[in-house]
């Protein structure tokens, strides 16, 4: 069964999740946007054995850690989907911009795309493409433990905003709509800020999302 602690990093308050399989205590880090020392500690406190870094999506504050933890736990970074890699190629131009700390240059293993899969320990989370907030967002469902973690598709009340290049409101309402309500009224979200909640009570209450 899928377990979890979510560690928030950089000013942004970023929910960073450590991923295991309770049966292997093989671990993710999913979007180490920064604060690394802080990942490691969880890490070591929850004594979890790390084997990969996943990305929702390449916005600096949740991939920003991703280049620094991958050197010093020799881990494969894995996502987003390609449409994010103009973010990646330039994310010492984010950390100028968004005032963070130099990040270290990376570049994914593997490219994730829409159906695909990706193992923890023996735990299996599903991907969707959810393009709207970045063109290469992915989003990873266990439906197991019916926990789903969005990044910035959307939040508690909220979505993801739009205005970034290759952002587009419509197409991300579509994602979250095609995508994510398929998923079951009853699961819970972690969104890349702010508190958990479920899909149901978001399609019932969100105003962004009135009607869907
Ligand atoms: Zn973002
Ligand atoms: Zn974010």
């Amino acid at each position: 069964m899928l377990q979890y602690r979510t560690v928030p990093v950089t000013p942004f308050q970023q929910n960073c999740s450590i991923l295991w399989c309770d049966e292997t205590r093989e671990a993710a880090v999913l979007d180490p946007g920064g604060d690394v020392p802080r990942i490691l500690a969880a890490i070591e406190e929850l004594d979890v054995a790390p084997r990969l870094i996943l990305l929702t999506h390449a916005h600096i504050d949740h991939a920003g850690g991703a280049g620094r933890l991958a050197r010093e736990l020799a881990l494969p970074i894995v996502g987003p989907h390609e449409g994010d890699k103009f973010w990646i190629d330039g994310l010492v131009q984010q950390a100028a911009m968004f005032g963070f700390p130099q990040a270290e240059p990376f570049m994914p293993v593997r490219w994730l795309k829409d159906g695909d899969t990706v193992a923890v320990g023996r735990t299996t989370l599903a991907v969707r493409h959810c393009p709207g907030h970045t063109p290469g967002h992915v989003v990873f469902h266990n439906a197991e433990a019916k926990r789903a973690f969005v990044g910035d598709v959307l939040f508690a009340g909220s979505i993801g905003r739009t205005d970034f290049p290759g952002g587009d409101h419509q197409t991300l309402i579509d994602s979250i709509v095609q995508r994510l309500w398929p998923m079951g009224e009853d699961t819970v979200f972690v969104p890349g800020h702010g508190p958990e909640s479920t899909f149901g009570d978001e399609r019932r209450h969100n105003p962004y999302l009135r009607g869907t």
